[in-house]
C-alpha cells in the first residue's frame, strides 16, 4: 500500500500540480507550471512522476525530457527517491527509458524507425563542426568561396541555415533580423542549403538541427504521429522556457489535444533566444490546444534568503517583460548579496578562493559552493588561482579541450593580439618564449599596457636575449591587423614550433590546433568565436562531469548556462560588470540585452544563503569606435543601477589590505591528480 506521506512535504499549488488529472479515468488535460526560479518546479514535476508511477502508470509509457542529459540523469533520480519513499520499493531510474534531451529522444526515435522514414538506420550524426565542414564542402562545391571571397564563412552559413531551420522562419527574415551583412547572399545561401541538405542525404549523415527538424517533419504525417505519440502515455518536459519552435510543434504532433502533456518553467529563465529558443512557446502553450491548457503558478521560492530573493527580484523587476511574479519566501535571515569591487581578475580569483576556503573552513563543503561565469574563458584566473592553492573543481560548459593547454595558449595568444593589456593571457604567451621570464613578460606588457598600437609597443621594449626569431614572429603577428580569421592562422604559425619543444605528444596537440581553427574559420570575427566557443552549446554542456569522485570534495566551475535548474549554498559570480553581462555582443539589440538581464537573473538564483558578485574594475571592455577599438575601464553592470542598490552590500577589497592573501597556507591535502582526471576523462 502506497505510503501518502510522500507529498505532505509539498505545498498546496504543488500538491495541486503534482495531483492534477491523475488516477482519473482519462489521461489529464494539458497542465503548465509556470514559475520563478526555485519555486520547486522541478521538484514538482519528478513529484508528478513519482505520483503517477505510485498509481499504476507504466515508467515505459513516460517521456521525460529537459535541456541536458546531466538534468535528466538528476531528475529520474529524485524520482527514484521518492518511489521509494513512497511505495518501500524504488521505481529504478532505468525503468523510466525515455528520460533525456529533444535531440537524444529524436535521435533515438528516428534510428528505430529510419527504415519506414527513408533513413538508413545506420546514419551518422555530425556535430556542429561536422556540419560546417560539410557545408564548406558545398560552398567550395558551388564555387562560392573562390569567386567570392566575401562569401559567409561556413560556420556563418551554418548558422544561418540552422536559425532557419530550429525557428521555422523564412531564410529571407532570419538575414534580415539576425545576419543582415549576409544578406546580400540570399539566393547563394538557398542554393547551398539545397545543396548541403543533398549532400547529407547522399552521405547518410543527419546533423544537430536535423534530429528536430526530422523528427518534427515525420510526425507531420497524422498516422506516424499517432503511433509515436502513442507510445507515451504521460509527456513532461522541464525548463519549457529554452525549447524553439520545432520543439512546440513535435509536442502538439505527439499529443495533439495535450492530454497526458504537462510542461513546466519561467519565462524570466529564458537565456537561448540566441539558438533560436522562444518564450513564445511557454506563453502560447495554454491556447495551444482545443481544450485551454490548466497553468498553476507557485509563489514561494524555497531556495533563498530572503535577502538575497529581494536582490534577484529587484533585478529582473526591471526587465521590459515579464510573466511570472516575484515570490516570497520564508528564510528571512542571511547577509545581503555582495558586490566586491577589486582591481584586477586576478584579484577577483584571490578573494573568491579565500571567501571559499573560509567557507569550507566553517564547515560549508566546496561541492556546496560554485563559482559561474558568463563564458568559459572567464575561468581561467579562478582556475589557475584553485589550482595553485590545491582545490579540486569540476568544471560544467565548454568544450572539453578547450581546457588543453595548448588550446588555451593559442586562445590567450588571441585574446592578447585583440587586447594587448590582457595580462593573464600576456604571461602565458610571452612565458612560451626562451629567455622571458615572469619579469621580461611584466616589462613587455607594461609596455603594451601604455601604447593603443603594439608594433610601437613593442619595438620599444628590447629584444630578449635568447628569443630571437621567436620574437620577431611574436611581434609581427601580435601587429599584423589580420583580418579574422587569418588572425588565428598567424597565431597558430608562430606558435607551432613550440609545440615540439613544450610537449611529447605534440602531433596530438597539432591535430587539435588544426581543429581549433577549423572551427574558428567559421566565425565572423574573434569575439564570435571566443563567445560561442565558450558560450557552452547545448549539445555541449558537459556531462563531463559524469558522476565524478564519489566520495570526494571538489567545487563546481560553470558557465550561467550550464548552471540552469542547479542550486549551491554559496554562489561566486565573476565579473557582474558592463562588457561582461551585457557582453560586448549582448548589447545589440533590446532583445539580447534582455537575454542578458534574465543570464543574471538565472545566476543569482542559483544561491541558497551566500551570493558574492565580483566587479574588477580592469576588466577590459572593447568599444568601436571611428578610430578603430580602443578599451575602457569596466563599470557595474547595468542590470544593478543605483536604484536597486540598497539590496547588496558594498564592499573594496585589496589584496595588500588582506595581508597577502596569497601567502594563505593552503587546505588539507586533496587528490588533485585524481581530481583532474576524472574532470576530463
Ligand atoms: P529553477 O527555476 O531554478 O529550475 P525550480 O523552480 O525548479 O528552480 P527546484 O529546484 O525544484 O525549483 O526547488 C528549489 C529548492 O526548493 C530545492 O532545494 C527543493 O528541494 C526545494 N523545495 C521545493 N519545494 C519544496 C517544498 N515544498 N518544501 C521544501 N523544500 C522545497
Ligand atoms: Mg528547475
Amino acid at each position: 500500500m502506497p505510503e501518502a506521506g510522500y507529498l505532505d512535504k509539498l505545498n498546496d499549488n504543488q500538491r495541486a500540480a503534482v495531483e492534477f488529472g491523475v488516477g482519473g479515468e482519462a489521461l489529464s488535460p494539458p497542465l503548465l507550471v509556470i514559475a520563478g526560479a526555485g519555486s520547486g518546479k522541478t521538484n514538482t514535476l519528478a513529484h508528478r512522476v513519482a505520483h503517477l508511477l505510485v498509481n499504476g502508470a507504466d515508467p515505459r509509457r513516460i517521456l521525460l525530457m529537459t535541456f541536458s542529459r546531466r538534468a535528466a540523469t538528476e531528475l529520474t533520480r529524485r524520482v527514484e527517491r521518492i518511489t521509494a519513499q513512497a511505495m518501500g520499493t524504488s521505481v529504478a531510474a532505468e525503468a523510466l527509458t525515455w528520460a533525456g534531451t529533444f535531440h537524444g529522444i529524436g535521435a533515438r526515435i528516428l534510428r528505430e524507425h529510419a527504415l519506414s522514414i527513408g533513413l538508413h538506420p545506420e546514419f551518422s550524426i555530425h556535430d556542429r563542426e561536422d556540419s560546417s565542414d560539410l557545408m564548406n564542402l558545398c560552398r567550395h562545391g558551388l564555387g562560392f568561396s573562390k569567386t567570392e571571397s566575401r562569401f559567409p564563412a561556413k560556420g556563418t552559413c551554418l548558422a544561418i541555415y540552422s536559425r532557419t531551420v530550429n525557428a521555422e522562419t523564412p531564410l529571407g527574415e532570419v538575414l534580415r533580423d539576425s545576419f543582415p551583412w549576409c544578406a546580400q547572399w540570399q539566393e547563394e545561401l538557398k542554393q547551398l542549403f539545397g545543396a548541403y541538405v543533398q549532400a547529407k542525404q547522399a552521405q547518410n549523415v543527419l546533423d544537430y538541427d536535423d534530429l528536430l527538424l526530422a523528427w518534427a517533419q515525420v510526425m507531420a504525417d497524422p498516422g506516424f504521429a499517432a503511433h509515436i505519440g502513442g507510445a507515451w502515455d504521460h509527456v513532461l518536459i522541464d525548463e519549457y522556457q529554452d525549447t524553439n519552435r520545432l520543439q512546440a510543434r513535435i509536442l502538439k504532433a505527439l499529443k495533439p489535444d495535450g492530454r497526458g502533456l504537462t510542461v513546466v518553467g519561467d519565462d524570466a529563465q529564458s537565456i537561448y533566444a540566441f539558438r533560436a529558443a522562444t518564450v513564445r512557446n511557454i506563453l502560447d502553450f495554454p491556447d495551444s490546444f482545443d481544450q485551454r491548457a490548466d497553468v498553476i503558478t507557485l509563489d514561494r521560492n524555497y531556495r533563498s534568503t530572503q535577502p538575497i530573493l529581494a536582490a534577484a527580484n529587484a533585478v529582473i523587476g526591471l526587465a521590459k517583460e515579464r510573466f511570472t511574479k516575484d515570490l516570497w519566501t520564508e528564510r528571512a535571515s542571511g547577509p545581503k548579496p555582495q558586490l566586491v569591487t577589486v582591481q584586477t581578475e586576478t584579484e577577483q580569483a584571490r578573494f573568491m578562493v579565500d571567501r571559499i576556503l573560509e567557507n569550507r573552513e566553517t564547515g560549508m563543503k566546496l561541492k556546496e559552493q560554485a563559482v559561474l561565469f558568463r563564458t568559459s574563458s572567464h575561468s581561467v584566473q579562478i582556475e589557475a588561482e584553485l589550482t595553485r592553492r590545491n582545490v579540486p573543481y569540476v568544471k560544467f560548459g565548454g568544450l572539453k579541450f578547450l581546457d588543453s593547454a595548448h588550446v588555451k595558449d593559442l586562445l590567450s595568444f588571441l585574446r592578447l593580439a585583440r587586447n594587448p593589456r590582457d595580462r593573464v593571457a600576456g604571461f602565458r604567451v610571452l612565458q612560451l618564449m626562451p629567455g622571458i621570464g615572469p619579469k621580461a613578460a611584466g616589462r613587455i606588457l607594461d609596455a603594451l599596457d601604455l601604447a593603443p598600437d603594439p608594433r610601437a609597443a613593442l619595438a620599444d621594449v628590447a629584444p630578449p636575449a635568447r628569443a630571437g626569431a621567436d620574437w620577431e614572429g611574436f611581434v609581427e603577428a601580435m601587429s599584423t591587423q589580420a583580418a579574422w580569421p587569418a588572425a588565428l592562422g598567424l597565431a597558430r604559425a608562430w606558435y607551432d614550433p613550440h609545440l615540439d619543444r613544450l610537449h611529447e605528444d605534440a602531433e596530438a596537440r597539432r591535430a587539435d590546433l588544426l581543429q581549433l581553427e577549423q572551427i574558428a574559420t567559421g566565425y565572423p570575427s574573434a569575439e564570435a568565436f571566443l563567445t560561442d566557443l565558450t558560450l557552452d552549446p547545448p549539445d555541449a554542456t558537459s556531462d563531463q562531469a559524469g558522476a565524478p569522485l564519489k566520495d570526494e570534495d571538489y567545487l563546481i566551475l560553470s558557465t550561467i548556462h550550464s548552471a540552469k535548474g542547479q542550486e549551491w549554498k554559496s554562489v561566486h559570480l565573476l565579473n557582474a560588470v558592463d562588457g561582461c553581462m551585457p557582453s560586448d555582443l549582448g548589447t545589440g539589440s533590446s532583445h539580447e540585452l534582455e537575454e542578458e538581464r534574465r543570464l543574471l537573473y538565472v545566476a543569482m538564483t542559483r544561491a541558497k544563503d551566500q551570493l558574492t558578485l565580483g566587479l574588477p574594475l580592469r576588466f577590459y571592455v572593447t568599444q568601436q569606435t571611428r578610430n578603430g577599438d580602443r578599451h575602457v575601464y569596466a563599470m557595474r553592470t547595468r542590470f544593478i543601477p543605483r536604484e536597486i542598490l540598497h539590496h547588496f552590500e558594498s564592499v573594496h577589497w585589496s589584496p595588500v589590505q588582506h595581508g597577502g592573501a596569497a601567502q594563505r597556507p593552503s587546505p588539507a591535502p586533496i587528490d588533485v591528480a585524481a581530481s583532474m582526471r576524472q574532470m576530463w576523462s
